[in-house]
């Protein structure tokens, strides 16, 4: 199964028990517009490198679209079309008001120096300036990308809409930027554990946790558990992970990591490797890295007592099933990883209302929007006797088909 097929999986277990009119669901699950691209640039040789860009517009019914920039090497129009329908319920979840999109380009960015970077974003605005725009569709960062690329993204833009810097979140602090951002999905993760324990009478001080990815998400979930009192016993990134019972030294971690590239090689921790990781006993497993780790071949081997999805569609149907059967609760992506596009969103507002917040004030609303909406999801699931996924997608859902309703088609 793909990761489209995944996601529309769930959409239509939830769109089940919403008695959604065929037709209905059809329109809900067909992407907007779809944008294939040629990403053609010099590089540092002299030579031609060539890569294919998507932009992928889900839906708009309840606002701008919004959703990452990928750069990876398996960037595909599958995938770039699952995360951007996760991006119309995830936002529809925590309640701000705009639609879903997702893009990518098919490269590897560590390959490349950052001359070649910034050629390739110029190159990919060239191509979706058009499509994109502050009340249209708002990239952001995601995997490969950083506050420099996004910077990128508005010069370019600007120099054929003008002065913008609201066409894309995320962007450097100095330039437009929203105070905690950065952190937002890292420091909302932990906020998603933190409500989701609670709800079983459980707590983040003195429990453990495994995190799998150590990037921007996974180091900040993790620098947060740690303030928050909780034991970070194992950490990865894709040469290889890290593992100490008794609890990492995150900082120190962060610092080797900054230093070496990785966090494979750190002093004083036994080495586990990607697959062992997923499997370590532990209170609360962190997929932080890709889709589709969690499968029907390890879901019976997780030894973890709650999966919070920090990685979009880290958990495959199969794998989601096996997890519920176990009674292993997952705390779903569209909610979990929220963080981010709600501190978007706030950098968005900021840049609109040319007027900056200050931090606390970053917090403040971030902890109410994640809260708020774990207490909704939870409700729905206790009513309706359903899995944390499946209220959220049908809480989603529904506040999308009433907005599409209330528009006309
Ligand atoms: P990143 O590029 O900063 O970090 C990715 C991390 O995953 C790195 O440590 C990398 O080494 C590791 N990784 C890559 N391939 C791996 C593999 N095969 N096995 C193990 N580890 C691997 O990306 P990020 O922004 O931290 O995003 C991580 C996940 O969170 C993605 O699924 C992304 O879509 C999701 N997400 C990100 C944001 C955000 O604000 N950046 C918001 C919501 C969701």
């Amino acid at each position: 199964m793909n990761a489209f097929e995944a996601t529309n999986t769930y959409f239509a277990e939830a769109a089940g028990h919403l008695d959604l009119p065929p037709a209905i669901e059809k329109l809900l699950m067909t992407p907007l517009r779809e944008v294939r691209v040629q990403v053609a640039f010099e590089r540092d040789d002299g030579s031609v490198a060539t890569h294919i860009g998507y932009r992928v517009q889900h839906d708009n019914a309840r606002g701008p679209m919004k959703g990452g920039l990928r750069y990876h090497p398996e960037v595909e129009l599958d995938e770039v079309r699952s995360l951007a329908s996760l991006m119309t319920w995830k936002t529809a979840v925590v309640g701000i008001p705009y639609g879903g999109a997702k893009g990518g380009v098919a490269c590897d960015p560590g390959a490349l120096s950052s001359g070649e970077l910034r050629r390739l974003t110029h190159k990919l605005v060239d191509q979706i300036h058009d499509v994109i725009g502050p009340h249209r569709d708002i990239p952001a960062p995601d995997v490969g990308t950083d506050a420099r690329v996004m910077a990128w993204v508005m010069d370019r833009y600007a120099t054929y809409h003008g002065h913008s810097p609201a066409v894309v979140t995320g962007k450097p602090v100095e330039l437009y930027g929203s105070l905690g951002r950065e952190a937002a999905t890292g420091r909302g993760v932990v906020i998603a554990t933190r409500e989701a324990l609670a709800a079983r009478g459980g707590s983040l001080a003195g429990s453990s946790i495994v995190i799998q990815g150590f990037g921007n998400v996974g180091s900040w979930a993790a620098r947060r558990f740690r303030e928050a009192g909780a034991r970070v016993v194992a950490v990865s990134d894709v040469q290889g992970g890290v593992h100490d019972p008794g609890g990492l030294d995150v900082d120190a971690l962060v610092r080797h990591c900054a230093e070496t590239g990785s966090v494979t090689g750190m002093p004083g921790c036994d080495a586990v490797s990607n697959a062992e990781l997923l499997v370590l006993p532990c209170d609360v497993l962190v997929p932080a890295a890709l889709g589709g780790v969690l499968t029907e071949a390890n879901a019976e081997e997780v030894r973890a007592g709650m999966i919070v999805e920090a990685a979009n569609g880290p958990t495959e149907p199969g794998a989601d099933q096996i997890f519920r059967r176990r009674g292993i609760e997952v705390v779903p992506d569209i909610y979990a990883n929220a963080g981010g596009v709600t501190v978007s969103y706030f950098e968005w507002v900021q840049n609109i209302q040319q007027f900056s917040w200050d931090e606390e004030r970053i917090d403040r609303e971030l902890e109410k929007v994640m809260v708020d909406a774990h207490r909704t999801i939870r409700e729905v699931a206790r009513e309706r006797g359903l899995a944390l996924r499946t209220a959220a997608f049908l809480l989603a859902i529904e506040r999308v088909r009433d907005a599409t309703m209330l528009r006309g088609i």
